[in-house]
């Protein structure tokens, strides 16, 4: 989840783990945005020794109550791979999580991503660049991998593996032979996408290939989104034979 050390919330660490202590969580990951694009808002944005220090502040306060982490969402682009690098060698977190937010600079959770596009056009880079996040062995952690549902373009008919079941079974494959966990995303519940990212298909597939573990993440940017629909959603990963992570599991 994101506070306001990313630039897409205003949320504070405080407001966020006091959310969290009411709804009976035993932990929480902030996953601030890392970006090397200059045309992305989030480019620059963090202060990594204030957020660390905020983060320290918290586990004063709340650290009797509550496991709080400190973790990044780093958006990969192909372009920029040897200064995600750099920075993950310099930098420490408890959590590292690659997501590809933009294509040729343009963010795809944007209507204007879609415009003047044919859905090949819209769906091809998005996979291929995908495929090279996970290719360069630079995260373990990948988050919200259909994300190009976000602002799907109704004349594209239904988002879905009906239409891109050949990348995503590459992708899903590439994950599980390189040992990369994916993140269950509980965001496009609250967008109204019908499941979460990734959709449900998607999900029982990666079971199909062999996948068996995945992180869960509300991709919270307020207070009242903090580990929203995690109860029912951890129970059907569940009886779907996925085993849901915390972190520190994870890393067992
Ligand atoms: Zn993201």
């Amino acid at each position: 989840m994101h506070s306001n050390n990313s630039p897409d919330s205003h949320a504070t660490l405080d407001d966020l783990c006091e959310s969290a202590i009411r709804r009976g969580l035993a932990g929480v990951c902030f996953t601030e945005h890392v970006d090397f694009d200059p045309s992305d808002s989030a480019y620059g944005y963090i202060n990594y020794e204030e957020y660390l220090s905020d983060i320290d502040g918290c586990r004063g306060k709340y650290g009797d109550r509550l496991d709080i982490r400190a973790g990044v969402e780093v958006t990969y682009q192909t372009e920029f791979a040897d200064d995600i690098r750099r920075f993950l060698d310099t930098h420490r977190f408890d959590y590292v999580l690659g997501s590809v937010h933009l294509i040729d600079h343009i963010f795809i959770g944007s209507p204007a991503y879609f415009m003047g596009k044919s859905e090949s056009e819209a769906c091809e880079p998005y996979w291929r660049e995908t495929m090279a996040m996970l290719r360069s062995g630079l995260f373990t952690r990948i988050g919200h991998l259909d994300y190009i549902r976000t602002r799907w373009p109704r004349e594209y008919g239904r988002p879905g593996l009906g239409r891109w079941r050949r990348p995503m079974t590459d992708i899903l494959q590439l994950a599980i032979e390189s040992g990369a966990i994916i993140e269950v995303n509980t965001s496009a519940i609250r967008r109204q996408l019908g499941g979460p990212y990734p959709d449900w298909e998607t999900l029982e597939l990666y079971r199909e290939l062999g996948g068996a573990r995945v992180i869960m993440g509300s991709d919270a940017h307020n207070a009242l989104s903090v580990g929203q629909y995690f109860p029912e959603v951890a129970a059907r990963l569940e009886k779907m034979g996925l085993t849901v992570c915390s972190e520190c599991e994870a890393l067992c």
